[in-house]
């Protein structure tokens, strides 16, 4: 049986009779978008992440934009970000025709290095948009003193450990490989600041807050009843799940994985989204594990600033070191809510011996 990278359904596989149940109450009631579900979901999703509101979206990229949005950023403005991270993030900020800034990462934690943020301020930077990389805090004790509003890229990391309680707004994705996940598209934002979720609420309905007067340009994003009413059922199972990860990690770092590449370093409330280690060797342990039928993946190979869709910023190689480093060297091994320990020790005797001959051959 091949691995996959991420087990989707079988998070969920036990919870099919829950979810029907819950469709079935849904589609008897015959209101099918922004109903009691998705405002009973953002009530839970603001108390779960200890914040005032929520706002229930279409998906996590329409999340950042609609916060970007809802700051009046847009063009002539700066906002600072990762490059090694999902694309979404620095493109949200280019929908906006705000100018992305690029920082380089740590090479421990892979998120933006707060030294590096503070050196690419300008007098043009309106947001901070740091993500919280694999599941893994970023270090915005550091970013705050700076005293420019922190937009929190949370899409890989609900539940992971004071996420969304610092930025002014957090934005969370519900693509099913997140660690919460709709069966479909969805996304959330979290606000520390009440107007602004009042803004985002009112942009993710054509900027209005009636139906009938139009305030703003805003879009057609929403979170359906039927996403929200599954979301809502997973939502009391996310802090079991992340859990299982946890332990999953642990797992990895029991098996000796460690002697053969760098492992994610771990800390409380790291909620491991990807299991993601390093090595100078990926070719070799990516090309065994896939001999073997074991999924495994290398993420952001080309860093966003050496995107095409960027070309007109300029940026070339050698730009962000680390990050370009990170690229290279980074590879996911599979991970999910429950992997069984069997596929782990597999993954784990692959990775060896790979290690072991690659070290013989030179
Ligand atoms: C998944 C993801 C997004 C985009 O979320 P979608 O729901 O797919 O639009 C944005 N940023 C990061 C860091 C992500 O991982």
């Amino acid at each position: 049986m091949p691995v996959p990278l991420v087990d989707v359904r079988a998070q969920y596989e036990r919870l099919i009779p829950q979810i029907l149940e819950r469709f079935q109450a849904v589609l008897e009631s015959g209101t099918l978008i922004l109903g009691p579900n998705v405002q009973a979901f953002e009530e839970e999703a603001a108390a779960y992440l200890g914040v005032p509101k929520t706002v229930g979206v279409a998906n996590g990229t329409d999340a950042l934009v609609l916060v970007l949005d809802a700051l009046e950023i847009g063009a002539g403005d700066e906002v600072i970000c990762p490059s090694f991270t999902f694309y979404a993030t620095a493109e949200a900020i280019m929908r906006t025709g705000a100018t992305p800034v690029f920082a380089d990462i740590d090479p421990v934690s892979l998120n933006v290095d707060p030294e590096d943020v503070a050196a690419k301020v300008t007098e043009r930077t309106r947001a901070i948009m740091p993500v919280h990389l694999f599941g893994r805090r970023a270090d915005l004790a550091a970013l705050t003193p700076l005293g420019i509003p922190i937009i929190e890229d949370a899409a890989q990391a609900f539940g992971a450990q004071g996420v969304a309680t610092t930025g002014v707004a957090s934005t969370f994705s519900f693509f099913p490989t997140k660690n919460l996940f709709a069966l479909g598209d969805g996304g959330l934002v979290a606000a520390t600041d009440e107007e602004l979720a009042e803004r985002v609420r009112m942009l993710r309905f054509h900027g209005s807050r009636d139906k009938k007067t139009f305030l703003y340009v805003g879009t057609n994003s929403r979170l359906d009843e039927l996403q929200a009413a599954a979301l809502r059922l997973f939502l009391g199972e996310l802090d079991g799940w992340n859990r299982a990860r946890r332990e999953a990690a642990a797992r990895y770092a029991e098996l000796g994985l460690g002697e053969f590449c760098e492992l994610p370093e771990d800390e409380p409330g790291h909620v491991y989204h990807m299991y993601v280690v390093r090595t100078p060797e990926r070719g070799r342990l990516a090309e065994a594990l896939s001999a073997a039928r074991i999924a495994n993946a290398s993420y952001y190979v080309t860093p966003t600033h050496l995107q095409p869709a960027l070309k007109q910023f300029g940026h070339e190689e050698g730009f962000l070191p680390e990050t370009e480093k990170a690229s290279r060297e980074n590879l996911a091994l599979p991970m999910w809510a429950g992997i069984p320990a069997e596929i782990q020790e597999r993954v784990v005797s692959v990775v060896r011996e790979a290690s072991t001959v690659g070290a013989a051959a030179s």
